[in-house]
């Protein structure tokens, strides 16, 4: 408290902030005050005279103390705001270390290129720094311009002396380099150059954090990604079966044909039905069709389209779901999918017109139908033109 003008002979003490008195009949807005000096009047003690020696206003004076008018009497504690100039200070820098407040875009590795210091040096003037990427705009930067060094801020209690025991320093090299001749002369929070020192474990520790905080910024991209191709293959898929629903729902003349049987030919394996998609189409599970799909509602009988042994008749892992080949010697099989029921066993022996299962919709189906395939020697074929 050297600064108090009128601190010599008096006895003065300084509080720390106390709580406003409550204004009486004097309304002044606050003064910018951080300390109160406790002031006792003397006997020949005028209120303007105390005002003036201690340069404040005669007003904050009545105010601080709470008091109606400016009658003093002797002995009468005044309460005196003084501005601490000294608390306003911003701390001391060292010589060669100069403060640089962070503006909006800067990063610090533009700031370090811009003043010519490399980065590490950059970190040890700043070793509370939290991250190399995330500057906070506003915040200051202490750049070491001249001198390079660790920059410490002096702890409440803490001397250079301690500093330099405890960075093995010797107390007058230390005080040289922060500009001082008494080690004793800095206060708490001025900053002090620890000077030869980096803060090599600190920039270690924030490069290590900045590649970690990479690693989980291409993680989170990657995640997002591939949620965005799943959505997008999701929307794809609905809106494939949307557009087969609206195909069956749309066949205005629905193509219903009664079945005839012809004697040693392929018979319809359905009396009635309506064909949704032919051979060789588009739908949702194949961009060719490899049968002809006739709709049907569930439990429709379906007919063996030629006499033949069951070859397979059993559910499928390839979205036929239940389903039945006929193997019609030749080379010629008929396959019959999506059945709600099977009615025969793999190495039965069925006639042309037998029921061979149910319509239904098992396995990648998006209604109640008959998948119908025609395969000569392994091949499909349009069934349409075996069938009558
Ligand atoms: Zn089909």
């Amino acid at each position: 408290m050297a600064l108090l003008p009128a601190a010599k002979g008096m006895e003065v003490k300084v509080l720390s902030p106390i709580p406003r008195p409550e204004p009486k009949a004097v309304e002044v807005p606050p003064a910018p005050h951080k300390v109160w000096v406790v002031y006792e009047v003397k006997p020949e003690d005028a209120l303007e005279a105390i005002a003036r020696r201690f340069g404040v206003d005669p007003r904050h004076i009545l105010w601080s103390s709470g008091l109606k008018n400016a009658r003093l009497y002797p002995g009468q504690r005044l309460l005196i705001p003084i501005v601490d100039e000294e608390a306003d200070a911003p701390p001391r820098l060292p010589p060669g270390v100069e403060a640089y407040r962070v503006r909006p875009g800067d990063t610090l590795e533009a700031i370090a290129k811009r003043f010519g210091v490399s980065l590490l040096d950059l970190v040890s003037a700043n070793p509370t720094l939290e991250s190399l990427d995330r500057l906070v705009v506003g915040s200051e930067l202490y750049i070491p311009q001249k001198a390079q060094g660790l920059v410490v801020a002096l702890g409440e209690g803490q001397t250079l002396l301690d500093l330099a025991e405890r960075f093995g320093l010797s107390p007058v090299e230390l005080a040289r380099a922060n500009g001082v001749k008494d080690p004793l002369a800095l206060r708490p929070g001025d900053r002090v150059l620890i000077p030869g020192v980096q803060a090599k474990t600190t920039y270690e520790r924030l490069l290590a954090k900045q590649e970690a905080e990479r690693r989980a910024r291409l993680e989170a991209e990657r995640k997002r990604q591939e949620e965005l191709r799943r959505l997008a293959e999701e929307r794809r898929r609905q809106q494939a079966l949307r557009q087969a629903q609206t195909r069956q729902a749309q066949a205005v003349r629905p193509q219903v044909r009664r079945v005839s049987y012809r004697e040693g030919g392929m018979r319809w394996p359905l009396f009635s039905f309506r064909i949704t998609t032919y051979f060789g189409g588009r739908t949702p599970f194949q961009r060719f069709h490899t049968g002809l799909d006739l709709a049907a509602p569930t439990g429709t009988p379906i007919y063996a389209a030629k006499a033949g042994r069951v070859e397979v008749a059993g559910w499928s892992s390839v979205g036929y779901g239940f389903h039945v080949v006929l193997d019609h010697g030749g080379g010629l099989e008929t396959l019959y999918a999506h059945m709600s029921r099977i009615a025969v066993r793999p190495g039965q022996w069925v006639e042309a017109g037998e029921v061979v299962g149910y319509v239904g919709s098992t396995g990648w189906s998006t209604g109640s139908h008959l998948h119908f395939e025609v395969r000569v020697n392994g091949i499909v074929k349009n069934p349409l033109s075996y069938l009558p």
